[in-house]
């Protein structure tokens, strides 16, 4: 029997993992500055959440669910996305109460689920970093929140990047559209491909973002949403320009920009790299508004706002740019040992350096010394300590620095004692310079 991994999943093994920690680090230390506290949910919750909270209509819940009956028949599903279970906990957990401080600010790092065509860029196991923020409408937390997800590429250095927001007004305004639309494309119902056909009257939003050629032919001349934003939704959406102006965030406004979830009103936004090396159009990361979730999921009134990155994609359009990610694991010194008898004291050595906080790695599988030397060479260690017969007899270890090439002999003692971080650190000195 020969066992592969799942279609559509990926095993990350240290040289990928390195660069994932590198990032996830750099994005969560943003995260902070914007006074972003981490949540971690389960995997799996009911299937209702996600259908009831995501929407039924929404590609994920129809079509891209990874739902199953455990063996006490309930209906779960693994997370498509993060934020139905924020809400469910902040409900569950009644954050909404007055001793949590308001805005309430989340953010997750997790795999998400989806059973979607896979090819690159497009898993059915993704990892998102997202953040929710509950409690208010203004727009400044639109602004800041869209503004820190630029920031978050900005600190990597990705340029070609846009901002593209869109508002979808509130629910009052989103009738008066859905009827205006439905109207403008119920005359080309023949043209239109069946999945539009379907959703024309479930869903109409959803056709503005169908992939389809043709559909999206016949969009381009749909009534633009815009107009149909009543006074608070239009209100909203100048602020949220202004402010964005204000900052100085360069942005583009594209009307027929939906969400692929359900839940969203008022600002939506998603941010596309326009980089041609990765192709062009890639949304690395989208989000935005949704004042009714909560109450949907069963909490009391409260407007919400988030987004979530594709770290799949992020990563992929580092590698793209040769971003250079630091070796998060640089190995500080390699033991070398010749003979079967050293090995004791090559574990109490090891031991040792390790506590004055050293990363070490030695020889344990018996190769030559000058086959071990070149492991030194290859996890690039900085220290090579060389331990023989010889050296355990007097007491002292061979300790080489790569860099020059330089080699010194220390004693056993002075790795013993107490103050050998000093003693090393000068010895490193005296081998750089050649003393
Ligand atoms: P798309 O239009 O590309 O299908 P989406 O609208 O379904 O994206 P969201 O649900 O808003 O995406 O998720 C936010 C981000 O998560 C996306 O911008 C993308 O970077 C990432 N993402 C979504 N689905 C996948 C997937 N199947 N594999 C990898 N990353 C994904
Ligand atoms: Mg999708």
């Amino acid at each position: 029997m020969k066992y592969q991994k799942i279609r559509g999943t990926a095993d990350f093994l240290p040289e990928v993992t390195n660069k994932w920690q590198y990032v996830e680090a750099k994005i969560e230390d943003m995260l902070k500055k914007y006074y972003f506290q981490e949540i971690r949910l389960p995997i799996f919750e009911q299937f209702e959440l996600f259908a009831r909270g995501v929407g039924e209509t929404s590609d994920i819940v129809s079509k891209e669910m990874y739902d199953f009956h455990d063996k006490g028949d309930r209906h779960l599903a693994l997370r498509p996305e993060g934020t139905a279970g924020v809400v469910r906990a902040y409900v569950e957990n009644k954050i909404f109460g007055p001793e949590h401080h308001k805005p309430v600010k989340y953010y997750y790092n997790g795999p998400m689920f989806r059973f979607e065509r896979p090819q690159s860029g497009r898993m059915r196991q993704f990892h998102q970093i997202g953040v929710e923020v509950y409690g208010t409408t203004n727009p400044a937390i639109d602004v800041e929140t869209m503004h820190l997800a630029m920031e978050i590429f900005k600190s990597f250095g990705i340029k070609d990047l846009s901002l593209v927001i869109n508002s979808l007004g509130n629910t009052e305004s989103r009738i008066a559209y859905r009827e205006a639309l439905i109207a403008y494309l119920e005359p080309h119902f023949d043209e239109l491909s069946e999945d539009s056909q379907q959703r024309l009257h479930k869903n109409p939003l959803r056709v503005l973002d169908s992939k389809d050629r043709k559909d999206k032919e016949i969009v381009k001349d749909a009534p633009s949403v815009l107009e149909y934003l009543d006074e608070a939704s239009t209100k909203h959406f100048e602020e949220v320009k202004e402010m964005l102006d204000y900052l100085e965030v360069p942005y583009e406004i594209d009307t027929n920009m939906v969400r692929g979830l359900d839940y969203y009103n008022d600002t939506i936004f998603e941010v596309i790299t326009n980089d041609p090396d990765f192709g062009a159009n890639t949304t690395i990361c989208a989000g935005g508004r949704y004042d009714g979730l909560v109450e949907q999921v069963g909490g009391p009134e409260t407007p919400g706002f988030g987004f979530a990155i594709g770290l799949e994609r992020l990563v992929m359009l580092l590698e793209a740019a040769n971003f250079e990610f630091p070796n998060l694991t640089e190995l500080d010194a390699f033991i070398v040992t010749i003979g079967d008898e050293v090995n004791t004291e090559a574990l109490k050595i090891v031991t040792e350096l390790r506590k004055h906080g050293l990363i070490v790695e030695r020889e344990f599988v018996g190769r030559k010394p000058g086959s071990q030397f070149k492991t030194a060479d290859k996890l690039n260690a900085k220290v090579v300590f060389t331990l023989g017969g010889m050296e355990l007899e007097n007491r002292n270890i061979n300790m080489k620095l790569l860099e020059t090439g330089n080699q010194t002999k220390i004693q056993l003692d002075d790795i013993y004692s107490d103050n050998f971080k000093e003693i090393y650190e000068a010895e490193i000195k005296k081998l750089m310079s050649g003393e």
